[in-house]
């Protein structure tokens, strides 16, 4: 028979196909990615084509030459005019879709991904990260800043530039705050945040955990969505991404770096997702919500049944892909990695 399973955090129920369980190296891409330049004169996000786009909001320079560079989405879904006044009619409800769309153009190199950087690059992108959430956070408009990055055609991807964007909205939706609610009610019943909790559980056994460092903790969540999800937990708890120190944003860059490397070598480069879960504004310090990553792999596509029923179909052990990642083999050290990979 096949195997339920419940995520304590998402409330997910996920079921595992074991039936149809595949092994591990059953999930590397088959695809082959065309080789892509080093720089590519028509590509907006490529040095000498800045004024393509939008003014920048942020920029990491050395020597003159930007590292990471921030500006708005040219074709933005928010933008920071108008109010949070809610319109209705009826039941019909609408407001202007105040907030900001920003893309973090992680290196002046065409040819890289997060995989592939080096984690002294992977830093800088998550110090942009932080400097934008915390300066947009500062317009008393904003509830929620989320970062994310898309990669690949199955992930939503519509520049190959390595880049993420950020959203920042003047709601917080449902999906958020049930999360906080979970959170919330597990904390009034146990005294613990839950997230802290999870990570004592994980750490006890070990069987899903990935890597650790001193800061960050990356394991396989016990009912994972989709083959090779992937969890990045600080473990100091803290409610907001915006309040990581510098030595926790080294951590994170060496944790996020590895991880991400992890999947790029052993599944050749797949599609996916991740994104930064963390506490709206109203509960940016709180004991019961602890921030995190998420990595969603795009290796199978929700149907029918997942669309209809919120339960996932997964055909993959957490257990064995932790295992698997484990022992993926890094190149000793990460600019032979990026040689390898361009
Ligand atoms: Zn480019
Ligand atoms: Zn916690």
């Amino acid at each position: 028979v096949s195997e339920l399973r419940q995520n304590a955090a998402t409330r997910d129920w996920v079921v595992i196909a074991t039936e149809r369980a595949e092994r591990p190296d059953q999930f590397r891409n088959e695809r082959r990615r065309r080789r892509l330049p080093p720089y590519d004169p028509n590509c907006p996000f490529c040095p000498g084509n800045e004024e393509k786009t939008p003014p920048e909001t942020y920029a990491s320079r050395l020597d003159g030459q930007w590292q990471v560079r921030v500006m708005p989405n040219k074709f933005a879904a928010f933008a920071l005019r108008g109010s949070r006044e809610r319109n209705t009619q009826g039941l019909l409800l609408s407001m202007d879709g105040v907030g900001a769309h920003e893309v973090i153009v992680e290196s002046p190199q065409h040819d890289k991904t997060i995989g592939t950087l080096p984690f002294s690059q992977v830093r800088l992108v998550l110090e942009a990260y932080r400097s934008r959430f915390r300066a947009l956070l500062e317009d008393h408009r904003i509830e929620l800043v989320t970062i994310f990055r898309n990669h690949g055609e199955h992930a939503g991807t519509s520049l190959i530039h390595p880049h993420s964007q950020l959203i920042a909205t003047p709601i917080v939706p449902p999906f958020v705050r049930e999360r906080m609610d979970t959170a919330r009610h597990y904390y009034d019943q146990w005294g613990e945040c839950l997230y802290c909790d999870m990570l004592k559980q994980e750490l006890a056994t070990r069987e899903r955990v990935i890597l650790e460092n001193e800061h960050f903790v990356c394991f396989a969540p016990h009912a994972s969505r989709q083959p090779f999800e992937m969890w990045l937990l600080p473990r100091h708890h803290r409610s907001s991404f915006g309040d990581t120190s510098d030595e926790e944003i080294h951590g994170m860059a060496d944790g996020l770096g590895e991880a991400m490397a992890r999947l790029h070598i052993g599944l050749d480069d797949p599609d996916y997702n991740y994104m930064i879960h963390t506490a709206p504004y109203a509960e940016l310090d709180v004991r019961h919500y602890h921030w995190h990553v998420q990595v969603l792999p795009r290796l199978t596509t929700p149907a029918g049944f997942e669309l209809g029923s919120g339960i996932y179909i997964t055909t993959a052990y957490p257990e064995q892909s932790a295992q698997y990642l484990r022992q993926v083999e890094l190149p000793e050290n990460l600019e032979a990695l990026a040689e390898r990979a361009s």
